[in-house]
């Protein structure tokens, strides 16, 4: 497999319910299937419980579907030997990507628990995406949804010729939540990817969301950490909301 130890970087052979290198350090599979390559001194990193909850019931509700099927279509297109999904979350625009060796990483286990559970076919390891334990110059396609961008890793692991896909909240994204939430809503920047562009699309779509979706998606936006408790109860009386998701996917090629 193209998975690196953390600690020496060099090639990890799965050993049953282990993943070994040649100097001996060991990691094993949690029961969910996922792998834990992340070196820190214990605690908690990446989305909570309650955050990975929120989400999941969010995209179960398929609203951001369209999404997930461009993307499969768009992985398509290229070639997909090896695919590699940063910052991949519960697994829920992975497990569509189109690939024959599919790497998701992420630093919630609690994330990964579900994508692992639901989609075995995937190597989901725990990992900072700045610090990859993955091989150089292997992945074909590597992709990123509503995360920073880790520009030199990405760099490191892409084939030559191998495309990056990253999608970003487009300037009118939520708007109209915002407009509930806010006395002067703003739009999203679009901030360059600072990698060379192939091509740039734009996709959207408006969902009708009762008050258990707008609830779900307002738990997995940032404005839940930044919202005063006084703008928050605004939404407490709203029994539904049409609101548009709105997208930039850029393709680049390094
Ligand atoms: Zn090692």
């Amino acid at each position: 497999m193209l998975l690196r130890c953390p600690v020496c970087q060099k090639e990890l052979i799965r050993n049953g319910r282990s993943a070994l290198c040649a100097n001996g350090h060991s990691f094993d599979y949690a029961k969910q299937g996922y792998l834990n390559l992340y070196l820190s001194r214990g605690g908690s990193h990446g989305d909570s419980k309650e955050s990975v909850a929120a989400r999941t019931r969010f995209l179960n509700r398929g609203c951001y579907s369209f999404l997930k099927e461009h993307l499969r279509q768009l992985s398509e297109q290229y070639n997909h030997s090896v695919t590699v999904d940063l910052a991949c979350g519960e697994g829920y625009y992975t497990a569509a990507l189109a690939g024959d060796d599919k790497y998701g990483f992420d630093l919630s286990k609690d994330a990964l628990k579900h994508a692992a559970k639901a989609d075995p076919s995937t190597a989901y390891t725990v990992a900072s995406i700045f610090a990859l334990p993955f091989a150089d110059s292997n992945a074909d396609i590597v992709t990123t949804c509503f995360a920073p961008i880790a520009k030199e890793e990405i760099i490191r692991i892409l084939k030559p010729g191998g495309i990056f896909i990253a999608v970003t909240p487009a300037e009118d994204h939520l708007f109209e939540l915002k407009q509930v939430l806010y006395e002067q809503p703003y739009e999203n920047t679009v901030d360059e990817i600072g990698l060379p562009l192939k091509d740039e699309i734009r996709i959207s779509e408006v969902m009708h969301l009762d008050h258990e979706g707008l609830m779900d998606l307002f738990a997995m936006t940032p404005y839940f950490y930044h919202t005063s408790e006084k703008d928050r109860r605004k939404l407490d009386g709203l029994d539904h909301l049409d609101v548009k998701a709105s997208f930039v996917i850029r393709i680049c090629q390094p």
